[in-house]
């Protein structure tokens, strides 16, 4: 019967872009131990080092830590000729690299009368981050999808999975490139979807909630007392299981989407989120 375990998952090849960073290192972690071999890309040879060396040795999974920028399509293409060399043919694609910058964020939720400039503002944001967000979330996941893509489609095998945003379906304040590419992930996560569904080859996301990471921990807790800042009060009220999430939170869905038990689930964006999307706030 279908869907009844993930032991199909067993030795398959993942490769992980963005891998090194928090949300990587758990779903890395969470697919190591389900039996699946893990190429782990970053564009820190380290950082991708450190979770290849700790999947072979803690958890005695078949991995390799390659430094890959998802931005240049010949460094994607060095790295697949070497996972292919290892491991042979490319099963799971899991577009991990993303993230904002400070300087695509502004420093006001909203205008109004009493704001001292409008340099505080969208008005103020520099176009070069906006671009540097745009890219890196968007062109981030096309191009890796364009290589690793191109083989599933070949051997009429393999699953993409994106990782989106909440702030994919609904804007949160502040931070419009990062909304926006993110929606435009959502997008192209369906479009591709779409085009590739006659060739056995499915492309999903999930869209994470609220998970303090090293990343947005200054926007969420007060560094000096250790308590909630007034945006990460907001989410907590607008989180009805009243809680963050835990990057390990992510590792059933991206199990789900990437086996056979989803084998019939193409171009959906799965919110991992305690109920955040769900609720209108009343
Ligand atoms: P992270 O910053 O911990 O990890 C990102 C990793 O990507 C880093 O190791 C970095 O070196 C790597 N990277 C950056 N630019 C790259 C490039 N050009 N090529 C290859 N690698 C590159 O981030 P994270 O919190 O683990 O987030 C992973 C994904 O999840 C991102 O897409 C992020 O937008 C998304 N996400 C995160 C959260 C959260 O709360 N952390 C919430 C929703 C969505």
């Amino acid at each position: 019967m279908k869907g009844t375990s993930f032991a199909d998952l067993k030795n398959k090849v993942c490769v992980i872009t963005g891998g090194g960073g928090v949300i990587g290192n758990s779903l890395a972690t969470g697919l190591a131990k389900a039996g699946v071999k893990i190429a782990v890309l970053d564009l820190s040879k380290k950082n991708a080092d450190v979770l290849a060396d700790k999947l072979k040795n803690e958890h005695g999974c078949d991995a390799i830590g390659i430094e890959a920028n998802v931005l240049e399509k010949s460094s994607l293409v060095a790295a697949q000729k070497l996972i292919n060399e290892k491991f042979g043919a490319v099963d799971f694609l899991i577009n991990g690299a993303g993230g904002n910058s400070p300087d695509a964020t502004t420093k006001t939720e909203f205008i109004t009368d009493n704001l001292k400039s409008l340099e505080d503002s969208f008005f103020g944001l520099d176009l070069k981050s906006i671009m540097k967000v745009f890219d890196l979330n968007f062109m981030g996941t096309l191009i890796p999808t364009m290589v690793f893509g191109k083989e599933m489609v070949q051997r009429k095998s393999g699953v993409i999975l994106n990782i989106s945003s909440m702030n994919s379906f609904r804007p949160l304040t502040k931070i419009p490139a990062y909304s926006t590419a993110k929606s435009s992930v959502n997008n192209l996560t369906e479009w591709l979807a779409v085009h590739f569904a006659k060739m056995n080859v499915r492309v999903n996301a999930i869209a994470p909630g609220f998970f303090i990471t090293a990343q947005n921990k200054f926007l969420l807790i007060d560094e000096k007392t250790g308590e909630l800042t007034d945006r990460g009060n907001k989410i907590i009220s607008a989180t009805p299981m009243g809680k963050f999430g835990e990057p390990d939170d992510l590792i059933g869905a991206a199990l789900f989407l990437l086996s056979n038990a989803s084998e019939f689930i193409t171009g959906v964006v799965l919110p991992v989120d305690g109920g955040f999307n769900a609720y209108s706030g009343v």
